[in-house]
């Protein structure tokens, strides 16, 4: 069994898929990292940030200053929020239809154009090439979400080339955030080495081409990244407002649906009611599958971050995770409908990449975790703090059913 260390501040192990370090004090990489938020001067970095960004400012008016991927939640609203009128930037936003849109991340988007007042691109690749990649990347990496993470990343690349528009501005950077694997002070930019080992678990287009008879050229050129050359025409760079700004999604969330009407949804498998609301799938079927291969959950994510803020505190964020991180789905029937399969091929699928380190098989169809929570758990309570912490002001379903929105641009 692989050793896994965890942090005394707050619930990761060194077993963390990005990478994980802890010091000599038994703190990790990650909480050492997020001290800085409190120490590092953001006002200089706000106007390291200004003067990054005024070379790219256009003055004749005939193209756009940045890219912004922007979806239906997460960190979008404050993002444009700050690009928009904060520097005063008149960004291009793009998005990439992930297909598993809840009612609820359609009218958030719609609502952030038009709150915004910004143009947008949208990408939709065929029905058929997303899920003949889906399919094959869940039987073959465990993953549905391959497809949406390669086109999140990869359409503001592609766009920045045909536009020839070089800068492309990101919100947080996860290596970052989570595990602490660079300093906000080294400034790190987008590459194509850390979209292919983290975000896309190792396999670009290509390889998924190479690997899998399964795939055509037809179906994955869309997810392919521009090469050296093309970008270096174009000159194109793209940066992580986290690094100028301090981040803290939780407040920015907040002041986001103060301002613009942000609206937000609680999960069965989470506490954070503001993060991941245009997915039925991130914080469901994703997230199970996360659990089963990493023998943690995104609750765990939610917890370990509000710990760091000091809004929770290790025992909390702890109940937390013990109380969220076995939840049963909800949407799984949706996704069998939508891919085509039984739910009894789903589960045999999902089966597959359970991480034995964490998984037992007592019986054919019977499985207990034993894992690293189980190791957490040790001296700690089971107090779990009243759930006023994040506001929910709607729901995923909103007022329709609980399927998904394949296209959707509009809202009433
Ligand atoms: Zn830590």
């Amino acid at each position: 069994m692989h050793k896994n260390n965890f942090c005394k501040r707050c619930l990761y192990g060194t077993a963390h898929p990005l990478g994980l370090i802890l010091d000599e004090e038994g703190i990790c990489s990650g909480c050492r990292i997020h001290e800085e938020k409190d120490k590092l001067d953001w006002g200089a970095r706000w106007e390291k940030l200004r003067s990054l960004v005024q070379p790219y400012r256009n003055t004749d008016g005939k193209n756009y200053d940045c890219i912004v991927p922007v979806s239906g939640a997460h960190d979008s609203y404050y993002i444009v929020h700050l690009i928009k009128k904060e520097l005063g930037l008149n960004p291009l936003l793009v998005t990439y239809n992930k297909y598993f849109n809840t009612p609820l991340g359609i009218r958030n988007l719609a609502n952030l154009r038009i709150q915004f007042n910004c143009d947008i691109l949208y990408q939709n690749i065929n029905p058929i090439s997303v899920k003949n990649i889906t399919r094959t990347t869940l039987r073959r990496l465990g993953s549905i979400y391959w497809p949406v993470l390669a086109g999140q990343t990869v359409f503001p690349v592609q766009t920045a080339v045909r536009y020839k528009i070089p800068l492309i501005i990101w919100g947080a950077h996860q290596g970052l955030e989570q595990v602490g694997m660079f300093s906000h002070e080294h400034e790190v930019e987008m590459t194509r080495r850390y979209r292919k080992d983290h975000d896309l678990m190792g396999h670009e287009a290509d390889d998924l081409l190479s690997i899998f008879d399964t795939l055509k050229e037809e179906d994955i050129w869309q997810y392919r990244y521009p090469d050296d050359q093309e970008l270096n025409a174009v000159g194109v760079r793209g940066i992580y407002l986290g690094n100028y700004v301090r981040w803290d999604p939780k407040a920015q969330h907040e002041k986001m649906v103060t301002e613009y009407g942000y609206q937000t949804a609680s999960f069965s498998r989470t506490f954070d009611a503001y993060d991941f609301v245009d997915c039925f799938n991130y914080m469901d079927l994703h997230d199970q599958l996360k659990l089963y291969k990493h023998g943690y959950s995104k609750v765990t994510d939610h917890a370990s971050r509000e710990i760091r803020f000091g809004r929770l505190t290790r025992q909390e964020g702890h109940a937390l995770v013990t109380k969220y991180e076995q939840r049963t789905l909800k949407y799984s029937e949706q996704f069998c409908d939508w891919l085509g399969i039984a739910p009894r091929s789903l589960q045999f699928m999902l089966d597959m990449h359970r991480n034995p380190d964490c998984w037992e098989q007592i019986e054919p169809d019977k499985w207990i975790f034993k894992g690293w929570s189980v190791q957490r758990a040790e001296g700690l309570s089971s107090e779990v703090r009243p759930s006023d912490l994040f506001q929910v002001n709607s729901s995923l379903e909103m007022d329709r059913a609980a399927s998904y929105i394949t296209i959707g641009k509009g809202w009433p």
